[in-house]
């Protein structure tokens, strides 16, 4: 035999995300924020964001809670950190996806280390646990289009003025 099944593979990397999170804590510069419970299982996530040239400069966040919640928020944020905002909204979708059972993880391999929550679409009262980070990036992301779509209206409403 040898190796590691596929299984315990994911399992490492779980335990690693959730003893060694990445993206822990919020620098200043991120003026986008979002902070979700899961009144389910009592975890919390505090995110903070702070997109620049179309792209997310920065991502942190603090929480506690179980690990599924806290590994995937780690999972999230340094999987997306960097990347333009199109490609973040497609991870999102991606990642939503897989856990509601709606693609099969073979089909998101864009997902890389979060694949390893992948089991957790076969167990729904752990789904938000697995969600509610990404759910706390979905609302930044919107936030952050709004305020986009504002600048664009006064762009447009100041020459006439
Ligand atoms: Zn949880």
């Amino acid at each position: 035999m040898g190796g590691m099944s596929l299984e315990e593979l994911y399992q490492e990397i779980l335990l690693d995300h959730f003893k060694n999170p990445r993206c822990v804590g919020c620098p200043n510069s991120c003026n986008i924020t979002s902070s979700l419970l899961n009144p389910l299982c009592g975890d919390t996530i505090d995110l903070g964001i702070c997109f620049d040239g179309g792209s997310l400069k920065e991502i942190g966040f603090t929480g506690h809670g179980c690990s599924i919640s806290q590994a995937s928020a780690s999972m999230m944020s340094s999987l997306c950190k960097g990347k333009p905002l199109s490609e973040v909204k497609f991870l999102i979708s991606s990642f939503v996806g897989m856990i509601k059972g709606e693609k099969k993880p073979e089909d998101v391999p864009e997902l890389a280390d979060a694949l390893s929550l992948a089991g957790v679409r076969n167990f729904p009262a752990r789904m938000k646990c697995a969600l509610l980070a990404w759910e706390a990036l979905g609302n930044c992301v919107s936030k952050a289009e709004m305020q986009d779509h504002r600048g664009m209206q006064k762009i447009r409403v100041n020459p006439a003025s």
